[in-house]
């Protein structure tokens, strides 16, 4: 059954800029001369690191093992030794953070215990599946990077009826769920039968955006294959892969305000990329080593798609994409919505990178920022229906409290106000800063 879906609330329509990498087939980045392995690349515990300095590991070996439920596994990308375990900048959550720095012997030696779990998903239980989403450190690839093992395992007063398989890639210029799902259509769709074996789910709805025919008609083919499998196809707008506009959008269920839930109204959704993950690790026992990256823009030679092993750095990545096209201005880890600009190319992509993005010096000039001149155009473009003028005038003057009740906790960081408003008002920037006081402000009354 395919579905087409126009409707949203909010949202603007972005120049996609796909054109510049979603022709380039996905190719092996190469291994570089050191991985910064973050022990920490997830939502919940940091595992704790199983190796020392000197230490010898093979491609696919555990180097770091969860700590409590909300936790994720790390592995050894390829095989060498270990030179340290020292703190190092981590580019998303912009401060100093433990990390397990590797260096590759070039040999991409693979662990001797690296064979498939099972061929096929009558052989496999659903409680395997979740052992093998845990042991092989899948988290959300969407972004999100909460631990797929968590993910399947739902409260129990929680009854799911429908798992979303998420390939709406609603981020500018990036194009790695887009290529993964037009390469590896197989693949994805036994990842979505497996997470919807392991957590019981008998409707599955694959979610495209209509800018990617040749993905839809791939990904129609190989969900042919199987029973109870439906598409939904999305007129494109941002930001439409996000997981409360993706389930108002395809099953009209409203999902709570935070901390609410997709699996509050019976549904989970999971990223192509970490379908394609599980499907892996299931097949060929790889655990999650490696990522396709985006590394696009107008500001990088060759726009291209690569499989990259996970702490490769950013500097390496771009060199590999022929490098700068004249003087960059700005480079963004993600796309240009929701991405974070990062200011130096030594940091490592991690578990959650889809895409690097150069802007051009002139695409990254700051425009001067004026007055709120209260055209409402920002409230029209919210998709959870806030008010971003009233909640950043007050972050901007420090009046938290009046922040906190026009609901600043619900901001999803979308930056669709911020992209539609004529006076360039910087909406997300006060938003978060806001987001960040209530949290302090909370914790601090929490322990007092
Ligand atoms: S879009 Fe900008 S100028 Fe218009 S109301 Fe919102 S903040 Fe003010
Ligand atoms: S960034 Fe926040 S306030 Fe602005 S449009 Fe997105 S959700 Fe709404």
């Amino acid at each position: 059954m395919i579905t087409i879906i126009k409707k949203m609330i909010g949202g603007v329509p972005v120049p996609d800029k796909k054109e510049l990498s979603e022709k380039s087939p996905v190719g092996f980045a190469g291994i570089p001369d050191e991985l910064v392995l973050f022990v920490s690349q997830h939502i919940g515990a940091s595992p704790v690191p199983l190796v020392k300095p000197k230490d010898t590991v093979k491609r696919g070996q555990i180097i770091a093992e969860p700590q409590g439920f909300v936790s994720a596994a790390l592995h050894a990308p390829t095989s060498g030794v270990i030179k340290a375990i020292e703190p190092r900048f981590h580019p998303v959550q912009a401060r100093m953070c433990e990390a397990i720095i590797l260096e590759p012997d070039g040999r991409h030696e693979p662990v001797e215990e690296l064979s498939p779990v099972a061929s096929d998903l009558d052989s496999i239980s659903p409680e395997k599946i979740r052992a093998v989403a845990e042991q092989s450190g899948i988290v959300g690839l969407g972004g999100a990077c909460f631990p797929t093992s968590v993910k399947l395992t739902p409260p129990e007063d929680k009854h799911i009826d429908t798992y979303l398989l998420n390939g709406s890639e609603c981020e500018p210029y990036l194009t790695a769920d887009h290529r993964v799902m037009l390469e590896q259509a197989d693949k994805v769709i036994f990842g979505l039968k497996a997470l919807m074996k392991a957590s019981g789910v008998e409707r599955g709805i694959v979610c495209i955006e209509d800018n990617k025919p040749d993905a839809i008609e791939a990904m129609k083919q190989a969900m042919s294959r199987y029973d109870g499998l439906e598409l939904a196809v999305l007129s494109t707008r941002y930001p439409r892969g996000g997981e409360k506009q993706l389930t108002q959008a395809v099953l009209g269920r409203e999902v709570p305000p935070p901390p609410g839930l997709p699996y509050d109204v019976g549904v989970l959704v999971s990223n192509v990329g970490t379908a394609y993950a599980l499907a892996e690790a299931i097949l060929t026992g790889l655990p999650l080593v490696e990522r396709v990256v985006t590394v696009t823009g107008e500001g990088v030679a060759k726009p291209s798609n690569f499989k990259a092993l996970i702490g490769t750095p950013v500097s390496y990545l771009i060199e590999k994409a022929g490098g700068f096209s004249g003087t960059p201005g700005k480079v963004i880890m993600g796309g240009p919505m929701m991405g974070c600009a990062i200011k130096s190319l030594d940091v490592p992509i991690v578990k959650g990178t889809g895409g690097i993005l150069v802007l051009t010096k002139e695409q990254a000039a700051q425009e001067p920022i004026l007055p709120c001149i209260k055209c409402g155009k920002c409230i029209d473009a919210c998709p959870l229906g806030l008010q971003p003028l009233w909640i950043s005038a007050y972050a901007e003057r420090g009046f938290m409290e009046e922040a906190e009740s026009f609901r600043a906790m619900d901001c999803m960081e979308c930056g669709c106000c911020a992209y539609i408003c004529p006076a360039k008002r910087p909406l997300v920037q006060w938003i978060r800063m806001a987001k960040s006081e209530i949290t302090s402000r909370r914790k601090a009354r929490r322990q007092s």
